[in-house]
């Protein structure tokens, strides 16, 4: 799944007009995925000019052994509180 890292966005939107899903809008001058909509396209992330975006192939929510040290876990936590990412795909 692709992964918006907040504290890098600056809400430009690019990556909502170029999501062919449209799974992404912004939310709190944040973007945030619907990951239900989204096909896996890879377009938001090279667009994007700040390089928010990134393909995880980690799924925190069904595979809690593969999780990462404690920082990266409670900003995983936090990615998928903002993105409302509670199933992976
Ligand atoms: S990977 Fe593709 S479908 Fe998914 S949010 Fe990005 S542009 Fe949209
Ligand atoms: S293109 Fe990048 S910086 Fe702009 S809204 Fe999307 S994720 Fe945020």
């Amino acid at each position: 799944m692709f992964l918006i890292d907040q504290e890098v966005c600056t809400g430009c939107g690019q990556c909502v007009d170029a999501c062919p899903a449209d799974a992404i809008t912004i939310q709190n001058v944040k973007a945030v995925i619907n990951q239900s909509l989204c096909r896996q396209c890879g377009i938001c992330a090279d667009q994007c000019p700040v390089q928010a975006i990134a393909e995880s192939n980690t799924c925190y929510a069904t595979q809690p052994d593969q999780r990462e040290p404690f920082p990266q876990r409670i900003q995983g936590f936090f990615l998928r509180w903002w993105n409302l990412q509670e199933d992976c795909l």
